[in-house]
């Protein structure tokens, strides 16, 4: 789960971390008082999307003005200005991709002066199943490009989970950063406040880029993009209040609602699948005979009729998709009470696309025999190359 720049910062802040007084604005008309709160010279106003690049990003509309998605001010009028140009506007950044998103938060920022700007980050790294630092001098710019250009200015570095962060770790981090004095101290400070909001709220990244010294010589966070195990998300309810689902596919959210393990692709075979493991095998397969996979969907092994119905609405709903592949293994489940729940499914969302279904294991003859006889236009296969074969063959002809 994905939150907003200025709610990684409250977070962080909590934790002690140094970040720049600021206020979101929702509505327009709220933008010159949120401005006015602050002293000045300087105001940074920033787009809230979930996504990054925002400072190099484009709006679609013209109205929007010629700067990004992250805009410097001289007066609270200019401010509030730049956010009602943003508010409401679709800003497209290499993250987004072409369609871009919606901006209906701006964040109000008390302006930084800025003299360094340095990337860091923390992550589950899961090749030594640590918790790893990754910092660079580099900062400000994508880390990505660093990492393909110049990877020898990129220290990465794991912590123990048996001693947990130690000042050590901090010392390292600052002086790879070439940092000096005081500033060393501030950063050993620093990763230990990271590193424990890391762990307390069961992070998957965090990411700080530009960590920035300022031009009083002191560090502090400019940028914050946090993202947290979706599994956690139970033990924390105050991290499942920051959701915001507007941010996030429709057809995934639906899913999430009705428990479904679905993820949204590009392709045009939707997938219907028990298992994680069949999941990413049948798009596999998809791939393999030359075709796409519309999405991931793990229907589980207890799927009901209803949870059944619900994944084909969610599939067919996403225009991209021609063509739908069922394959199921009944190993908790049986083969017969899966057929009957694709066959009422299939006639309940009135399906017109063709559809390839692919049973195997406990009763999987009455399964197959339900489906000869439903009467609906259903492609039967006899096992996985088969059902793929024929359903890129129905799609693609
Ligand atoms: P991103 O483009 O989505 O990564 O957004 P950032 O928050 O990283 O902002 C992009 C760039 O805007 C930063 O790298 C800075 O150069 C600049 N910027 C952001 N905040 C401030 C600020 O408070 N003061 C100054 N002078 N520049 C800022
Ligand atoms: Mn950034």
């Amino acid at each position: 789960m994905n939150i907003h720049e200025y709610q990684a910062k409250a977070l962080l802040q909590q934790y002690g971390a140094p970040i720049s007084d600021g206020r979101v604005v929702l509505k327009a008309e709220d933008a010159k008082t949120a401005a006015g709160e602050m002293d000045g010279p300087l105001w940074v106003v920033k787009a809230q999307i979930h996504a990054g690049g925002r400072g190099k990003g484009t709006f679609k509309e013209a109205d929007a003005g010629e700067a990004g998605g992250v805009r410097l001010a001289k007066s609270a009028e200019e401010a509030a200005n730049e956010a009602k140009k943003m508010l409401g506007r679709t800003l497209v950044t290499h993250q987004t991709g072409p369609a871009g998103k919606q901006v209906n938060r701006v964040y109000i920022e008390d302006g930084a002066g800025i003299e360094t700007e340095m990337y860091l980050a923390l992550l589950v790294d899961r090749q030594s199943s640590r918790i790893s630092f990754v910092c660079s001098t580099e900062g400000g710019m994508d880390i990505e490009e660093v990492a393909a250009e110049t990877p020898e200015k990129i220290l990465s570095f794991s912590v123990d989970p048996a001693t947990g962060y130690q000042a050590f770790h901090g010392r390292r981090v600052a002086f790879s950063l070439g940092l000096e004095g005081q500033q060393v101290k501030q950063c050993v400070k620093l990763m230990g406040q990271l590193f424990k909001a890391f762990v307390e709220k069961d992070m998957e990244m965090l990411e700080i880029n530009p960590l920035i010294v300022t031009d009083g010589g002191n560090l502090k966070v400019l940028d914050a993009k946090v993202s947290f195990d979706g599994n956690a998300i139970y033990r924390h309810a105050d991290i499942a209040a920051l959701r915001d689902e507007s941010e996030e596919d429709p057809k995934e959210l639906a899913a999430s609602k009705f428990d479904l393990n679905y993820i949204a692709l590009d392709g045009e075979i939707g997938c219907m699948v028990n298992g994680a493991g069949l999941a990413m095998a049948t798009m596999d397969i998809i791939k393999l005979y030359g075709a796409e996979p519309a999405n991931f969907l793990d229907v589980g092994g207890g799927a009901t009729k209803e949870k059944v119905t619900e994944a084909f609405k969610i599939i067919t709903s996403d225009p991209q998709v021609k063509g739908i592949f069922v394959n199921i293994f009944g190993g908790i489940m049986r083969c017969d009470i899966i057929a009957e729940g694709v066959i009422a499914a299939v006639k309940d969302v009135g399906l017109t696309l063709p559809l390839v279904v692919r049973l195997e294991g406990t009763n999987v003859e009455k399964g197959k025999e339900i489906i000869r006889n439903s009467g609906l236009d259903v492609i039967a296969a006899d096992n996985l190359k088969d059902g793929a074969e024929k359903i890129v063959k129905a799609v693609k002809g």
